[in-house]
């Protein structure tokens, strides 16, 4: 009688152990397919590692855990994006005159040798390249300064002609 009740006992552990076995299995080849979906493209690689998973069970999946592809499709499109705004901002920078630093577009000093990069025009405070002679805003007329990149320009080509002339 009581051979028969833990042999019964017995029973039901197996098949309920067996049913867990057969659950987990699944769900590991649920889990890689949905995992390796979001990661590749390649549908060889998909069904390598869902083969992986099904054929070699655990440890396949600790194998696929260790080789499969580190970032997402979707972490790769926003480290994309996040490369693509960081080139931006850098063509948003240009070289100071100066002292050769980067300087951004709508700075007026450059905040290391202090060199003056852009200048506000007189009557409507718009920032203004250095070289204009007019304001392109309310066309008030710019004297003197343009005078001084005058002189500069003159000295530059000076010199290219006399290298020329050697
Ligand atoms: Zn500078
Ligand atoms: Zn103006």
């Amino acid at each position: 009688m009581s051979t028969e009740i833990i042999s019964n006992i017995l029973l039901v552990l197996t098949w309920v152990g067996s049913f867990f076995v057969i659950a987990l299995w699944l769900s590991l080849i649920v889990w890689t397919y949905r995992d390796i979906q979001k990661r590749t493209n390649s549908p060889t690689l998909k069904l390598i590692c869902i083969l992986a998973a099904a054929i070699f069970f655990i440890p396949g999946v600790l194998v696929y855990l260790i080789l499969r592809p580190s970032e997402t499709q979707d972490q790769e499109y926003q480290r994309t994006l996040e490369e693509e705004a960081l080139l931006q901002s850098l063509d948003d920078f240009s070289l100071c005159p100066g002292c050769n630093r980067h300087i951004r577009e709508d700075w007026m000093v450059c905040p290391s040798c202090h060199t003056r990069l852009k200048k506000l025009c007189p009557k409507c405070g718009k920032p203004m390249e250095l070289a204009w002679d007019i304001c392109p805003y309310c066309e008030t007329p710019q004297p003197g300064m343009r005078r001084e990149n005058r002189n500069v320009e003159e000295t530059l080509s000076a010199l290219a002609i006399d290298m020329d002339k050697e």
